[in-house]
């Protein structure tokens, strides 16, 4: 293993971009599919993954839902997030913050309380197992209607000490964050943290950013490279301390040969900036270390940026401060070990 790939495999990280569905690898997906009796149409899983091709958000987002409908009871979600846990928790994540879209399962009928009873167990079973820490965000789906999102919202509200924020994703055309205004200022009261994605180079995509930052008043976007085009978002961005969750693999289907320019961007301008995996098993299986190292290859990231990011991370994580103080302490304590050796 190179030096950097052993820095990265080393380093203490949090996730904090990162939609379970799009963690549902191949083999676990076959597995599922004959627990519940779901027809797949492929003959393995060599067909499956050779299916896996996309060219922009709507196609890749046709292919992701495909694969959530396999998943039906309580243990399947459960070993959805135990499966992930368990990966990267070898990959040295501490902690993790998931999301989770309940409408892709609510509308086929399956109840909110069997997901988040079975999301919750696989995820107190993989810190014992694994001493991985983890928290859910509930993300609304941003092309169904703003009342769909309001009826899933009141079905989480008796789950709401179980879930720790609210996202907003999938396909942002003609879908802007003001859409959903009134939800997320209700989950704001209800004691929700708040983020949103705002996807790269979407339609109307600085009126979505400015929308989030400023209206909305999130504390996370989710990936958000867009604001890098335009000075009076960036200082709106560094006056509320915003931080943002950038996948480079995402980056890299979005704006292929741009090395990184958005992570590197973000960086160099001094922005809160983590890295991320997104939906690794729809990746060519790439989680976030791999996904570091992308950053390294095209963008030049080295040891002390990743500490930054992992710094960032930790500081980005809505945990309370005792856990916050133990995972800084940990990262401290490798950067110091590691870069003294580097010397
Ligand atoms: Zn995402």
């Amino acid at each position: 293993m190179q030096p950097i790939a052993k820095f990265i495999a080393g380093l203490p990280k949090a996730e904090l971009h990162v939609h379970l569905e799009g963690t549902l690898e191949a083999e676990l997906k076959f597995e599922l599919a004959a627990r519940n009796a779901v027809d797949l149409p492929y003959a393995d899983v060599e067909a499956m993954r050779a299916s896996y091709v996309y060219h922009d958000l709507p196609s890749f987002l046709a292919i992701f839902y495909e694969g959530s409908f396999v998943l039906h009871q309580e243990a399947d979600f459960r070993d959805l997030v135990y499966a992930y846990l368990k990966k990267v928790a070898s990959q040295n994540v501490l902690y993790a913050e998931m999301f989770f879209d309940p409408q892709q399962h609510t509308d086929r009928g399956v109840p909110f309380a069997t997901m988040i009873e079975g999301l919750t167990r696989g995820r107190l079973e993989a810190e014992r197992d694994f001493g991985i820490r983890s928290q859910f965000i509930l993300c609304f789906v941003r092309e169904r209607s703003a009342q769909s999102a309001m009826a899933v919202f009141e079905s989480a509200l008796p789950y709401k000490h179980l879930i720790v924020g609210l996202g907003l994703d999938s396909d942002e055309k003609d879908n802007p964050p003001a859409k959903f205004a009134e939800i997320f200022r209700r989950g704001r009261e209800e004691g929700f943290r708040l983020t949103m994605h705002c996807d790269v180079d979407q339609q109307n995509t600085h009126e979505h950013i400015r929308q989030a930052i400023e209206d909305i008043g999130v504390e996370r976007i989710d990936h958000g490279a867009n604001l890098l085009d335009r000075p009076e978002l960036i200082a709106a961005a560094k006056e509320r301390g915003l931080f943002f969750t950038v996948c480079p693999y995402a980056n890299e289907m979005m704006r292929p040969g741009e090395n990184q320019s958005i992570a590197r961007g973000m960086l160099d301008l001094g922005l809160r900036l983590t890295l991320n995996s997104d939906d690794p098993a729809y990746m060519e299986g790439k989680y976030i270390n791999e996904n570091m190292l992308m950053a390294h290859e095209l963008a030049g990231f080295g040891p002390e940026d990743f500490v930054t990011v992992s710094r960032n991370a930790f500081d980005a994580a809505w945990i309370d401060e005792d856990l916050r103080a133990e995972l800084h302490g940990r990262l401290t304590a490798y950067a110091e070990a590691q870069l003294m050796v580097a010397r």
